[in-house]
């Protein structure tokens, strides 16, 4: 589903992913650990298509198609999401508006007809429910005063409406009480977890790991994967800490 070959990127012209690779096929939840500044963000944003991120070498192909090669509404409309380590606020745009102009963007572009505003209001009731997240957050403006866990919640919204093929979740759990860290979890799985589906999950913590069982787990340092296994390295690591365990 997404293979990614030596990629290098910058900022500003400062090197940050430095040759990373990384396959991730269909029906996987592959969780990326790493410290500090290590690049996890920044992969999540390369792949997005986020603009002043440079990739210099390499390459990423996303169910066969030239990943990089897409503009971001294009890669949105592919199934590429990206549940961000910090949602953006976005003043006068109400949740359902922002919801439903995203859907039907990447349904159009898909050649699909655009849901009606009653189906629309549904699916988008449906899913808030599904998060435990009271139905009159959806008429707020995007994020808006939200705390960091119910951004966190709202961006597992906006992913069970558009319903993607391949979610990148970075840091999705920071921020998150204990009860909302499993209904987050159990909403990853639900929304996520099926044969045609994938998961790139960046995590500091096991305790997602938990709710979302991985199938592989890699540490990232300094722009590279320096280190893969399975969900056992994600309690090593927390047994014994990123110096230790990737050395
Ligand atoms: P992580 O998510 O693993 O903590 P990031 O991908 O956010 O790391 O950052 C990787 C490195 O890139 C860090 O050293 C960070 O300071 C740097 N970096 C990130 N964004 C920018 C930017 N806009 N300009 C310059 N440097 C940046
Ligand atoms: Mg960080
Ligand atoms: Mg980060």
């Amino acid at each position: 589903m997404l293979e990614i070959t030596n990629l290098h990127a910058e900022i500003d012209g400062k090197p940050i992913l430095k040759g990373l690779s990384l396959t991730v096929n269909a029906g996987e939840v592959h969780a990326i650990m790493g410290p500090n500044g290590a690049g996890k963000s920044t992969l999540g944003y390369v792949l997005g298509g986020r603009p002043g991120y440079e990739v210099t070498d390499g390459s990423v192909t996303f169910a066969g198609q030239d990943l990089l090669d897409l503009e971001p509404h294009a890669r949105a409309a592919a199934g590429l999401f990206l549940g961000f380590q910090y949602p953006v606020e976005i003043p006068g745009v109400s949740n359902l508006q922002f919801l439903r102009e995203s859907l039907n963007s990447q349904r159009r572009a898909r050649g699909e007809a655009p849901l009606s505003g009653g189906e629309f209001l549904k699916l988008a009731r449906a899913q808030a429910a599904a998060l435990e997240m009271d139905a009159e957050m959806l008429k707020r403006p995007v994020n808006v005063g939200f705390s960091g866990g119910e951004k966190k919640r709202n961006e597992m919204v906006q992913m069970g409406v558009l319903d993607p093929k391949f979610a990148i979740l970075d840091e999705t759990d920071s921020g998150l009480d204990i009860d909302a860290l499993r209904i987050v979890g159990d909403g990853i799985n639900r929304i996520m977890r099926a044969p045609d589906k994938s998961v790139l999950l960046i995590t500091h913590y096991q305790r997602l790991l938990d709710y979302v069982k991985p199938d592989a787990v890699h540490i990232l340092a300094d722009g590279r994967i320096v280190k893969s296994g399975g969900p056992e390295l994600a309690l090593e690591l927390e047994r014994e800490g990123y110096a230790q365990v990737a050395a």
